[in-house]
């Protein structure tokens, strides 16, 4: 049975009075609310309510935020009107129900369904990113309740969680929630494959474990000999879905997968990050090429840690993850990690590093053509949700693209104007041609002529939207001045 306390224990930083009385009083105004109302699973309604609110509590969200989660479904499924709300709970939690009610009503269905949720949810992202929020955690209980709901929009809700969702909360660095959602939709979209990959990791799951719990066990020794504060270490077992995906691009090969199971070592500092990688390969050989540092190069979505993987001495080799508090929890959390309640007194709204989440602002600008939404779809997977590269400016700013990118793209997302007039690049010292692809790490200089300019033919080999969209846009002025001087010729 839902109790009001269980949310104030879940939270690992207390609520004061103020923010208890808050959440006490939405739970008590949702659960009259929804009084006599049932799921389909038999539940009473507001057992929902309270499992979306649980889910925003474990991310740390703000009271405000609780509290619209506790409330998500009146406006929609009670008679409850806007103005109680508002008199009841304030304006911004007005708000937030508002914009979650919205996002939920699409008209379309199948691929322009899809678009119309993302068009929906970049807009609700930019204007306040906590709707967002909610609606992955309603979607979340909803997926854990999907056994009960009609089998004809169980595989469409699955698949939109899949293909909508999880890449959206990806992208926000939310890790923890992204593998959550994955992980419940999986057995809708592919059970063949969900049953595969169960019997995998039931199969070696003991092995794994063991193996870790001893590279664990000599770690601590060592550690401690070295003096270093361990904040936290423990592992975790890759989520079956991604697992999966990664398994396809492996030709289903378990042995190639080095990541099936990490050691997590949280430390107090930067530096003691790099001190133990040192402790990490002095004990253990690593694996050729699988040492990234996402500290010194953070990844696109902000994701920080140094990864490294090693041959653990009886057969096996394990994935080690060395990161900082402070890392651990954006880890896991993501954008949400910037609303910890406790630094969002004085002020309540998003303050998260707008900086760092501006790919946000752009989504806003996207083109979009109506009539074709399979390819805006696809071109949103290419820039937002697929692998990207790092490429260096010869000064050592990053700049982040789709992979297969060329200097094109580069020369574009440094400049419009260089993108325009760019006439060669030269990639770590070298000459290359403009339509070269580009690989993670390198260093790209960009070789302007005047007298260069965008061709049609560019459009064949740029992956980025961005360049794209200056092309097109070049080469339309352009064939308007052709036009407009051979019409001042006659
Ligand atoms: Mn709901």
């Amino acid at each position: 049975m839902p109790s009001v306390e269980e949310l104030y224990k879940l939270s690992d930083q207390p609520f004061n009075e103020k923010e208890k009385a808050l959440i006490k009083k939405a739970y008590d105004f949702a659960e009259k609310a929804h009084e006599g109302q049932k799921r389909l699973s038999g539940e009473p309604y507001f057992v929902h309510a309270f499992e979306t609110a649980k889910t925003l509590v474990k991310l740390r969200m703000d009271v405000q935020t609780i509290a619209a989660g506790l409330l998500h479904d009146v406006l929609e499924d009670t008679p409850t009107s806007e103005k109680t709300i508002e008199d009841e709970f304030g304006s911004d939690v007005l708000f937030l129900i508002k914009g979650v009610t919205k996002l939920g009503t699409l008209k379309y269905r199948g691929h322009q369904r899809h678009v119309e949720s993302l068009r929906k949810f970049f807009v609700a992202m930019a204007n306040d990113i906590r709707v967002v929020i909610i609606k992955f955690a309603d979607r979340l209980h909803n997926l854990r309740t999907l056994e009960f709901i009609p089998e004809e929009k169980r595989e469409r809700i699955a698949m939109e969680s899949i293909e909508v969702y999880a890449p959206l909360a990806n992208r926000l660095g939310m890790g923890k929630l992204r593998g959550e959602i994955e992980d419940a939709a999986f057995p809708y979209v592919y059970p063949k494959e969900y049953a595969e990959i169960e019997e995998i990791i039931k199969e070696r799951k003991e092995s794994y474990e063991k193996n870790l719990e001893e590279v664990k066990i000599e770690l601590e020794k060592e550690l401690e000999k070295n003096h270093i504060k361990v904040v936290e270490i423990n592992y975790r077992l890759k989520h079956k879905y991604s697992l999966w995906k990664k398994l396809t691009k492996r030709n289903m090969d378990m042995d190639k997968v080095y990541d099936m199971v990490a050691l997590r070592v949280v430390v107090e500092n930067v530096e003691e990050c790099y001190r133990v990688l040192g402790i990490v390969h002095s004990i253990w050989r690593p694996l050729p090429g699988r040492i990234k540092d996402y500290i010194a190069v953070p990844k696109p979505n902000g994701y920080r840690s140094i990864h490294t993987s090693i041959f653990t001495g009886s057969g096996g080799t394990a994935e080690i993850q060395i990161r900082t508090r402070e890392m651990h929890a954006e880890a896991a959390y993501g954008i949400a990690a910037h609303f910890l309640y406790k630094e969002t007194e004085g002020g309540k709204k998003s303050h998260y590093d707008k900086e760092k989440f501006k790919w946000i602002e752009e989504l806003k600008d996207l083109n979009y053509n109506p009539d074709d939404p399979a390819s805006f779809l696809e071109h949103l997977k290419m820039d937002f949700f697929n692998d990207r590269i790092f490429i260096f400016t010869p000064k050592g700013d990053v700049v982040d693209l789709p992979e297969d990118s060329t200097p094109i793209d580069f020369a574009y997302a440094i400049h419009s104007d260089i993108g325009d007039h760019i006439s060669g690049a030269r990639v770590n010292g070298k000459m290359v041609q403009i339509f070269s692809k580009l690989k993670n790490r390198d260093i790209v200089e960009i070789i302007k002529k005047k007298d260069a300019n965008p061709s049609s033919k560019w459009l064949e080999f740029v992956r980025s939207s961005i360049a794209k969209k200056h092309i097109r846009s070049y080469l339309e002025k352009n064939s308007l001045l052709t036009k407009l001087k051979s019409f001042g010729k006659n």
